[in-house]
């Protein structure tokens, strides 16, 4: 089994006052060891449901999690919320776009690091401390030590991530769900912490789940690609397929509308209109209302994702009418 973590057919769906409605819609990927995979979509897309859904986070009193979640040969969707919350920051760990809202503010970073150390390990008090100060350092936090006795608030939001990533990785997780992590953070930031995670990847091997709205950072960090769009997958492959041979439209406008990756001095674009809400679905291809290329068959009939290439899927009629166009010629 070459796959660490294997997400078949997943469906989330929110029972509301207006009825059910599917956040995630038969999404199926999978993560090999050491492998960095990026999810990608706007807001709304449904990449933070997916994670949320995968660390069994999806609240039970509105929320129903359907489909099978492999970890290791695991079926997570059975595990009781003791048996998960045992594997949560043990083995798969979980950060996030606004630390401030995962660290506790009335705890020193100290107090925080220890207790979540001893919690997944059989540390003593002084040797769990120990680990937070050598985690805090190679996180690149300088004076570690006086750090353990700050609180939250006392830290910048680079610090901040600094120190979520130092207590995600003290417990050496084999899989890290990075949910935005650097999108709160200035350019400069960003790109340090991005550089902490390759450095914290390399040395430990751990698998990364990367959730982005952000191009630009899959390019830096990602080896395979899944595009989401209104809670489906829309195209997935390589990191250089994706970026060299987009195939479906709502990549290439993502693509088009990232300024690290323009050479050209035009005018950014930016995609017309908006991730539909999941309680308004538009009939055929969700993304029909915003594609330049959308035909009376993309209004009607839903497109499934189908290979396009080696390892390469995508969701969109265009590919059909090709193979029609390549079956005719021949
Ligand atoms: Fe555009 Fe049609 Fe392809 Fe959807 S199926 S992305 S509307 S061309
Ligand atoms: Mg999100």
């Amino acid at each position: 089994e070459p796959y660490l973590l294997q997400v078949k057919q997943l469906i989330t769906n929110f029972y509301t006052e207006d009825g059910v409605f599917s956040a995630v819609n038969d999404v199926s990927f999978s993560l090999k060891p050491g492998e960095t995979l990026g999810i990608v979509g706007e807001s709304g897309s449904g990449k933070s449901v997916t994670s949320l859904s995968i660390m069994g986070l999806i609240p039970k009193s509105n929320g129903k999690v359907e489909g099978s979640i492999l970890y290791n040969g695991k079926e997570l969707t059975n595990l009781s919320e003791k048996q998960m919350r045992k594997l949560r920051g043990n083995e798969i760990a979980m950060i996030f776009q606004e630390p401030m809202t995962s660290l506790n503010p009335v705890f020193t970073i100290g107090n925080q690091m220890v207790e979540s150390i001893r919690l997944h390990t059989s540390l003593s008090k002084k040797e769990a401390k120990k680990k937070a100060i050598d985690m805090l350092k190679r996180v690149g936090i300088p004076r570690a030590e006086e750090i353990m006795n700050e609180y939250p608030h006392q830290l910048s939001g680079g610090m901040r991530q600094r120190v979520m990533i130092a207590m995600a990785m003290s417990c050496t997780p084999s899989i890290l769900i990075a949910d935005e992590p650097t999108t709160a953070l200035d350019v400069t930031i960003q790109a340090q912490i991005l550089d902490l995670m390759r450095n914290l990847k390399k040395d430990s091997n751990t698998s990364i789940l990367l959730i982005t709205h952000d191009l630009g950072v899959v390019a830096e960090m990602c080896d395979r690609v899944i595009v989401m769009y209104a809670g489906k997958i829309v195209e997935e492959a390589d990191v250089r397929t994706i970026f060299h041979h987009p195939n479906h439209p709502y990549t290439k406008g993502l693509i088009q509308s990232t300024p690290q990756l323009k050479e050209t001095k035009q005018r950014l674009y930016s995609i017309p209109g908006n991730v539909p809400s999941i309680k308004e679905m538009p009939s055929g291809c969700t993304f029909a209302p915003r594609c330049e290329y959308a035909t009376d068959q993309c209004l009607h009939q839903v497109p499934e994702l189908k290979d396009v290439g080696t390892n390469h899927k995508s969701r969109c009629w265009l590919n059909e009418q090709k193979d029609l166009l390549n079956e005719e010629g021949a």
